[in-house]
């Protein structure tokens, strides 16, 4: 790790786990996440979940934050079905995911919605985890500078720069979500710095500096350190590989 950015390995648990299950996963990972603050470990899950979540944790002293996977840009009004960022502040919770690829090509979610969730996560005092990510049929990994750096632009046009270090992009390259191929350690590399270099001209380079960058997509307890360890990667956004205790212990376990 080649700066002081806190780096995050957060569990993508998508429309996974019901109420028990996730009980028995918080239970089997009590007393075994490490304390220290060289790494911050987060789960997002359901919202319907995430109070009792939160409130597992604290009694329990466990070093996880909670995280939700979406939510929308307004506090308070006739929004009928959205989750608003004061919700999610009143019950513990930490930061949401924003603009994930499944939110973006199911529910057709925009830059510029993604753009308004970002600065209302910010303005409530939540981590906004962007996710950006290329499509398959866009994809070349020796020209990555078109779909994800527009979606960069979008989300974080009109965010003052005093909020780079709250910040965390999660690259993640759609072919990769859900399949069992990951870009070559020196494509994600790669990848990373042309999304701190358009950072640094949306920031200013040490606020750029500031921001984390996860990986995502198809993450395993067998690449997850040498994903890890990349100078530019800050971090981990993993799905699949999130939902058994014993792989996601495994994975924090290696990267320490
Ligand atoms: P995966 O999903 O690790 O199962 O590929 C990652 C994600 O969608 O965030």
């Amino acid at each position: 790790m080649m700066s002081n950015r806190l780096p995050l390995i957060l569990a993508n648990w998508k429309m996974n786990k019901n109420r028990s299950e996730i009980r028995e996963f918080l239970q089997a990972i009590t007393g075994k996440l490490p304390l220290t603050d060289l790494l911050q470990v987060g789960v997002a899950a359901q919202s319907v979940y995430l109070e009792k979540m939160v409130d597992y944790v604290k009694q329990h002293q466990v070093p996880l934050d909670i995280f939700s996977e979406n939510l929308f840009y307004v506090n308070h009004g006739s929004y009928t079905g959205e989750t608003s960022p004061a919700a999610l502040v009143d019950i513990g919770v930490k930061g949401s995911i924003i603009g994930h690829y499944e939110r973006r090509k199911l529910f057709k979610e925009s830059n510029g919605a993604v753009g308004l969730k970002v600065a209302a996560s910010l303005g409530n005092g939540l981590l906004p985890v962007v996710a950006i990510s290329e499509d398959t049929a866009t994809y070349d990994p020796n020209d990555i500078e078109m779909s994800p750096l527009t979606e960069i632009a979008i989300s974080f046009a009109g965010i003052d720069k005093k909020w780079a270090s709250k910040i965390v992009i999660a690259y993640e390259p759609a072919w990769a979500i859900g399949s069992d191929r990951t870009p070559t350690l020196t494509e994600i590399e790669h990848a990373a710095k042309v999304i701190r270099k358009s950072l640094t001209f949306i920031f200013g380079s040490t606020s750029a500096n500031q921001i984390r960058i996860q990986y995502g997509g198809a993450v395993t307890p067998h690449n997850a350190k040498a994903i890890f360890a990349l100078p530019n990667i800050d971090g981990l956004l993993i799905g699949r590989s999130s939902l058994a205790a014993d792989n996601f212990l495994r994975i924090i376990d290696d990267v320490l």
